[in-house]
């Protein structure tokens, strides 16, 4: 597996594999590697003839006061992974590659960025366009494998992608979660043992949403209802310390509904001490 560290060695390595045709698949990460993430990397695998992974922790999708200082990183873990994942190079940049002095072009995010994290990140999604954007242009792949775990994600590039005609397929892949429900995720590492046990209750609540919905309930509002009960806890505090939002939306625009006769999705975004825990499931129509 190459390691790369410039973005002209990136770009060369990304056209040469292209060369007689050969299709190539892009797995961007932020490094600190779970199975979700070499998921994406054995997508990319089955559908691609090649694939380039890349680890950077991207700064201008983190607010004043989030976690960018103590975002895990676990390099030499992670191209351990991606190796035996199968991937064919590894695009390690500095940041000063990425943001060179003196840039100061963003891209300002799709309608579907304003909800949700978007009330409660007004940045993100701009910090997140702008360097997949630009990831596409320095890897020029066929293909890029995004994780559903970042749901709203997804919907945002999948936007991006179409209004900016990237040439380029997005494919979607599933959440991959431990045996007991939570989902993956690099900030699992903050949770205490005891934490961690709270944080099931995200899991737990999505799927109620899901047994509700397959029950026939029809009011969104009953199941958000619902999710917020029981990621409010017991009495011997089983909670989240606190919900941002636990929202039952369209899957396609994530605008509120009105009645559950359209495809939908649970999301729940809660704290749990001081780690930011999201998570959703797609209500499948019956
Ligand atoms: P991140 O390193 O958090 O930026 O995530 C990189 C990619 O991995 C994104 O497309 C995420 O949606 C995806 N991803 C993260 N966690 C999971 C998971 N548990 N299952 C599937 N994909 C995931």
């Amino acid at each position: 597996m190459q390691i790369i560290h410039t973005t002209k060695q990136a770009r060369e390595f990304v056209w040469n594999l292209r060369r007689n045709d050969s299709t190539v698949g892009l797995v961007p990460t932020m490094g600190a590697l779970h199975d979700g993430h070499l998921s994406l990397v054995q997508a990319s695998g089955r559908r691609c003839d090649h694939t380039v992974a890349t680890i950077f922790v991207n700064p201008t999708q983190f607010a004043p006061g989030e976690d960018l200082q103590k975002y895990p990183r676990t390099l030499d873990a992670d191209i351990a992974g991606l190796r035996s994942a199968g991937a064919d190079a590894v695009f390690i940049p500095d940041q000063d590659q990425i943001y060179p002095p003196g840039c100061s072009t963003f891209v300002k995010p799709p309608d579907v960025a304003e909800t949700l994290e978007g009330e409660f990140r007004p940045t993100h999604f701009q910090g997140v366009c702008t360097i997949v954007l630009k990831l596409f242009h320095l890897l020029p792949t066929t293909h890029a494998f995004f994780g559903e775990k970042d749901f709203q994600q997804l919907c945002v590039i999948q936007a991006m992608v179409r209004d900016l005609d990237v040439d380029i397929e997005i494919v979607p892949c599933p959440i991959v979660r431990d045996p007991d429900g939570l989902a993956m995720s690099s900030r699992n590492r903050y949770l205490n043992d005891r934490q961690r046990q709270r944080a099931l209750c995200l899991s737990a609540a999505l799927r109620q949403a899901e047994q509700a919905y397959l029950g026939g309930e029809q009011n969104p509002k009953t199941i958000e209802n619902q999710m917020r009960s029981i990621l409010s806890g017991d009495d011997q505090n089983n909670g989240v310390d606190s919900i941002d939002y636990a929202a039952v939306v369209d899957s396609k625009t994530l605008q509120p509904i009105s009645d559950l006769d359209q495809p939908a999705v649970a999301l729940i975004a809660a704290r749990v001490g001081s780690t930011r825990l999201i998570d959703n499931r797609v209500l499948c129509a019956r």
